[in-house]
């Protein structure tokens, strides 16, 4: 066990999944931070992946890198946003990891030839990550303080789910062990029928019931509904599910998820939670520029821009795409909150350009177009059309990893006039390949070895003077993650430079390339990245790339 007094926030999901876990584990770690207390916050998915970077991002969301380059769940990346910190490996854990630690120990001989059971094994590694992820915020985070810090841990899925049962009962069992530390939420959802147009509140005493046969009770409900829960439900809950009614706090339907905090407020959520860890008061919750970011951030009456994101992955519908591109569309939001603007998107599947479904020329109704991440062959000609035109015609263009690959590749074929340039990825014997897999890639790929194997995570890219990419960041030396295997094929950055692309970003020793420009005097923005800006931007400190993008769009706009 951390030291005495560490406290954790154990929060579950009641009736069904989806319904904001997330943004509640966000919410609280913010409100604590805000009280003054040093706050990690771990998520927990009870998958057997050992991490996040195998799955698909249309079935499962983004895939969200951390700085240490660990493919983690896309929540993580709304911890880091609300927090305004960057997490840890140990803020993370999957039942594969789990086991596969628990496996590799057995192998070692390392329990002492004992028969190794889910209970107690697995379940005491459990308590070993979420005691070892207090540890390493304590020792490493920049938080400061000898005082009491708290975990808030998320544990996926919902109560009743076979998967997650250890998770819960390692959470019982800390519990036990130490009483005052220890606290559970229960994360619900109140229903209201279209037939009967009332709140129900059954659901959620079962789920509460279903707990409580796992020997836990929780301290705290929060109830996700459609409007805001009334007080005569909230003593229901609270007397059958033996509450106090203060701590049944209300989660209706909202706008935007950055202002989840600010109504967990109207119903004291934070002095609950101080008071329900026996920690003190050390200051009133300050909220005023988180506030300030949440009025920007909603106010329907500024200006619009409009983008165009033209990807690969569009194929599913949209409440899958904001799911699969969650980090560019917040990176926007943080960006255009600061420029007093408004952002409306529209997704466009690239292969629409190759049916012929779509003209490429319809991206002239566009103040902007993104080109984010993706990997492999289909839809990639329509992108690189989509390119050319946003170069020819001048429009900000603004290229996210393989946008920024595309975008030297179309630069080769119809400026440098390499017409049967590719990048290898798609096209392996190409006489052109300007964009390779990179040397220490090839074995991997070889093997089959595709798990956690990318180049992944920080690394430093040192920014050229007089640059487009320069002036935003206002440095000369960033640190930015990545997710990649392929990269600028060194051979054609001398050719491609004389053709009038600049290579603005490289790392420090000059030889990969992190962002390649064209100069202003060509065209009014266009910019690309080799690495992912959009897993730093923050509500609080917008990205600059993102900024200076968004600010080449109102331009553009004016001027149309
Ligand atoms: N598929 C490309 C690569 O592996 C780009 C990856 C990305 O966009 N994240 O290099």
């Amino acid at each position: 066990m951390p030291k005495e007094g560490h406290k954790y926030i154990f929060v579950l999901g009641g009736v069904m999944s989806g319904v904001g876990k997330g943004v509640v584990t966000s919410s609280i770690g913010l409100l604590l931070q805000q009280k003054g207390y040093p706050v990690n916050l771990v998520k927990v998915d009870p998958y057997l992946n050992v991490d996040a970077g195998t799955m698909n991002p249309t079935e499962h969301g983004e895939v969200f890198v951390l700085r240490s380059g660990l493919e983690t769940d896309q929540d993580m990346g709304n911890y880091e946003r609300f927090l305004n910190r960057d997490l840890a490996n140990e803020d993370y854990m999957t039942s594969g990891m789990v086991y596969q630690s628990v496996i590799a120990r057995e192998r070692a001989l390392g329990y002492g030839g004992k028969c190794i059971e889910a209970i107690p094994h697995v379940r005491d590694e459990i308590i070993r990550r979420f005691e070892a992820a207090a540890e390493h915020d304590a020792a490493t985070s920049q938080q400061g303080g000898n005082g009491s810090r708290v975990s808030v841990v998320e544990i996926g899925g919902t109560i009743g789910d076979f998967q997650n049962a250890l998770y819960i009962d390692a959470a019982r069992v800390m519990k036990m062990r130490h009483p005052d530390d220890v606290i559970f939420v229960m994360v619900s959802y109140l229903p209201t029928p279209g037939t009967l147009g009332e709140m129900k509140t059954k659901p959620t005493q079962m789920a509460v019931r279903d707990l409580n046969s796992y020997g836990v009770q929780p301290d705290f409900v929060i109830g996700r509904s459609k409007e805001p829960i009334d007080e005569k439900r909230k003593e229901k809950i609270a007397i059958s599910c033996s509450l106090r009614k203060e701590r049944v706090i209300s989660a209706p339907d909202i706008k935007s998820i950055y202002e989840a905090p600010l109504n967990f407020e109207k119903d004291a959520l934070s002095d609950s939670l101080l008071e329900a860890l026996k920690l003190p008061e050390k200051r009133k919750a300050s909220l005023t520029s988180w506030k300030k970011f949440v009025t920007a951030a909603t106010n329907e009456n500024v200006p619009e821009v409009s983008i165009a994101m033209v990807g690969k992955y569009f194929d599913t519908g949209d409440f899958v795409l904001s799911d699969a591109y969650l980090s560019v569309i917040e990176a926007l939001k943080f960006s255009a909150a600061k420029l007093g603007k408004k952002v409306k998107m529209r997704w466009i599947n690239s292969k629409d350009f190759e049916r012929g479904k779509l003209k490429v020329s319809m991206l002239a109704d566009y103040d902007g177009i993104i080109v984010p991440g993706g990997f492999g062959e289909s839809g990639i000609e329509g992108i690189i059309q989509a390119v050319q035109f946003a170069r020819e015609k001048k429009i900000p263009y603004f290229g996210l990893c393989y946008g920024m690959q595309l975008m030297v590749v179309e630069y080769a074929r119809n400026v440098l006039g390499l017409k049967e340039a590719n990048t290898t990825e798609i096209k392996k014997g190409s006489p052109d390949p300007v964009v390779d897999v990179m040397h220490d890639q090839e074995k991997h790929l070889a093997a089959n070895d595709y798990g956690g194997t990318m180049r992944l995570g920080v690394y430093p890219a040192y920014l050229k003077k007089g640059t487009m990419a320069r002036a935003a960041y206002k440095k000369e030396l960033v640190d930015e993650r990545h997710r990649h295997r392929y990269e600028i094929n060194p051979e054609y950055i001398k050719p491609l430079e004389e053709a009038g692309l600049i290579f603005s970003g490289t790392s420090p020793d000059g030889v990969l390339t992190e962002i390649a420009e064209l100069p202003q005097k060509v065209h009014p923005f266009m910019l690309a990245t080799q690495f992912h800006p959009e897993l730093q931007a923050r509500p609080l400190d917008p990205h600059p790339l993102f900024t200076e993008f968004l600010r080449a769009t109102a331009a553009h706009k004016k001027r149309a």
